[in-house]
This record gives structure tokens, C-alpha cells and sequence, in this order.
């Protein structure tokens, strides 16, 4: 079961060099799980990781002939080794293909750096790749459209980026969008619209927004906690130091945050069940979702659940 998986720790092969080596070869570990059978060497991490990245995707019914994923690239940690594992697994699949999205929302001294390392990432692997900006596209960057709302800033951000991300991914003429949310992301949102209420949130994964158009989205890397990825990233080798968005840590998701860290830790396999419990919700309630919630925004005409589409909302139209 994937909580076992989760009961793990992590370190350098010297903090764990008191431990017998891994579990499959007998090299020294990188991480270890409470599991005794499943300490695991960085070679067999990494391969513990992309298989069940790998697995994901195939029980979504991705990769047939035609597909093309448009990877949402934001340059940081989970998206860029969203792209790195999708370039292994899609390369040895004949007709599907990866592209490369990323949106720069104009926040200044933060993402020409990650902008940066996006364009370094998809030329190494030679992935096509188109950045799009507010300001292209809602006429202004995200420190202008914020001067006077700053405690805002994740949701107007968000919600523009959703809508960047579909407009870049239809033009691209893809068939899916991949985004880079983890496990810890997508407990964080489950348990974040819990609490505020918000049950449309939670039914309908607004986490990601409404859908802005209808190109699927998935997630490959919700099998993934924050603390794998970094430790992929790191004993791959591919791991960079970047600035932090100096909009981040709205004060809800920094308390969900600890709080699910602590659970986590006495009860381990707490993320995993709060997700699974959200699917089994919309399981059951799909049916009664899908009818009559969905319309079209009478300002732009894009799929909205109310008059006026989230983006003419927060750009007040
Ligand atoms: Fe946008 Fe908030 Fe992420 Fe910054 S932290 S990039 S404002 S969503």
C-alpha cells in the first residue's frame, strides 16, 4: 500500500550507513522506510519513483497514439522533475508527445530565475517549449494587477495561471495537462477547502480551478511527497537552488501545512487517505456534479460555474 511507502525517512548515505544496505542490492541507502524490507540505494529510489509516476499515468488511460502532454513548467522543483520523469517514460512510447508550457505572471526579482531554468531544461532535453505572461495576455503583470491586494495574491495568481496555461495548451493543439502538484499540495487543498467550507472546491478539484477548457488534467506527481522529490532531484543530480515567490505562504496553507506534517508523522499514511477519501466523494457524487453546475461566463464565454467566470472575477470585470 502507497502509505507504507510514505513511512520513510531520508538522509545522506552517511546518516544512514548504520543501516544494512538497500533492501534490492545492498548499496548504501538513501532512503530508508519503517518498513524493514524497503531501504532503498539512490539508484533504486529513483526507479521506485518513476515507476509509480509511471503507473499513475497508465491507470489515467495516457499514452495512446496521438497524445500530446503539455507539461506546466514552472521551472521549480516539482514541475521540473514532472518533466524530467514524462521525457523518460514518453520517450520510449511511439506517437505521443511532450511539450512545455510556462507561464511568467511578471513577479519581479523571482522568475526570470525560473524562467531561466525552464528554457535550460527543455533545450537540454529538446522539448518544445512556449512561455506565455500576463502580461500578453491579461495586460499587465501579477505585481501591477496586486499593488492594492497583496493578501490575494495566490488566488488571483492561480486563477490566471490556470486560464495561461489552458490558452498556451490549446493553441499547442494538447490533448492533456500535466501539472506538478504533490502529495503534500494536494492533501494541503483537500483538507484547506475542508476547512473554509468550501465544498464546490472540493468536488469539482477548483484546487486546480474550473476547468477553463476541456483539455484533461492530471497530475503524475500526486503519488509523490515533497520530501521524494527533493531527495530525487538531489541524489540525481539535478537539484537547484531558487528563490522562493515572494508572495508565498498564505497563513491558512503554512498552518495546514505543519498541521499535516505532524499527523503525517503519528499517522503515517494521513495524506494518502485524505485524497483517497476526496476521490471517493466525487465517485460517488459525480453524476450530480456534472449536471447543471458548469456554464458559460457571460463576459468571455469560457466554462465557468457561475455568471462570470473566475479570471473576469478577479480581474474584477
Ligand atoms: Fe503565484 Fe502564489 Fe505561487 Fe507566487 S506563491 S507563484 S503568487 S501561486
Amino acid at each position: 500500500m502507497y502509505w507504507q511507502k510514505e513511512r520513510m525517512s531520508f538522509g545522506s548515505s552517511r546518516s544512514l550507513m548504520a543501516d544494512e544496505g538497500c533492501s534490492l542490492c545492498g548499496k548504501p541507502p538513501v532512503a530508508r522506510l519503517f518498513d524493514p524490507e524497503r531501504r532503498l540505494c539512490a539508484e533504486h529510489f529513483v526507479e521506485d519513483c518513476a515507476a509509480r509516476v509511471k503507473a499513475g499515468i497508465m491507470e489515467a488511460g495516457l499514452l495512446a497514439l496521438g497524445d500530446r502532454i503539455a507539461v506546466g513548467l514552472s521551472g521549480g522543483k516539482d514541475s521540473t522533475l514532472l518533466l524530467i520523469l514524462l521525457h523518460g517514460i514518453v520517450s520510449s512510447c511511439t506517437g505521443v508527445h511532450l511539450i512545455a508550457i510556462t507561464v511568467d505572471e511578471g513577479i519581479a526579482g523571482y522568475r526570470e530565475e525560473t524562467v531561466a531554468a525552464a528554457v535550460d531544461l527543455t533545450t537540454r532535453l529538446g522539448i518544445e517549449h512556449r512561455i506565455v505572461s500576463f502580461s500578453d495576455l491579461f495586460g499587465a503583470d501579477l505585481d501591477v494587477l496586486l499593488s492594492d491586494r497583496e493578501a490575494e495574491a495566490c488566488t488571483v495568481c492561480g486563477v490566471l495561471r490556470r486560464r495561461a496555461l489552458a490558452v498556451a495548451a490549446a493553441e499547442m493543439g494538447a490533448t492533456h495537462i500535466a501539472t506538478g502538484h504533490n502529495l503534500d499540495d494536494e492533501a494541503q487543498s483537500v483538507l484547506m477547502n475542508v476547512l473554509r467550507g468550501d465544498l464546490s472546491k472540493l468536488l469539482l478539484d477548483t484546487s486546480e480551478g474550473l476547468p477553463d477548457c476541456f483539455i484533461p488534467r492530471i497530475k503524475p506527481l500526486s503519488v509523490l511527497s515533497e520530501k521524494e522529490i527533493t531527495t530525487y532531484l538531489l541524489v540525481s543530480g539535478a537539484y537547484t537552488d531558487l528563490p522562493e515567490c515572494p508572495y508565498a505562504g498564505g497563513a491558512l496553507r503554512g498552518e495546514v501545512r505543519g498541521m499535516l506534517a505532524d499527523l503525517e508523522f503519528r499517522y503515517p499514511g494521513t495524506r494518502w487517505r485524505l485524497i483517497r477519501s476526496r476521490d471517493q466523494v466525487r465517485n460517488l457524487l459525480a453524476e450530480e456534479v456534472s449536471q447543471g453546475v458548469l456554464q458559460r461566463c457571460v463576459h468571455c464565454g469560457e466554462v465557468s460555474s457561475g455568471e462570470l467566470c473566475s479570471v473576469c472575477r478577479v480581474l474584477g470585470r
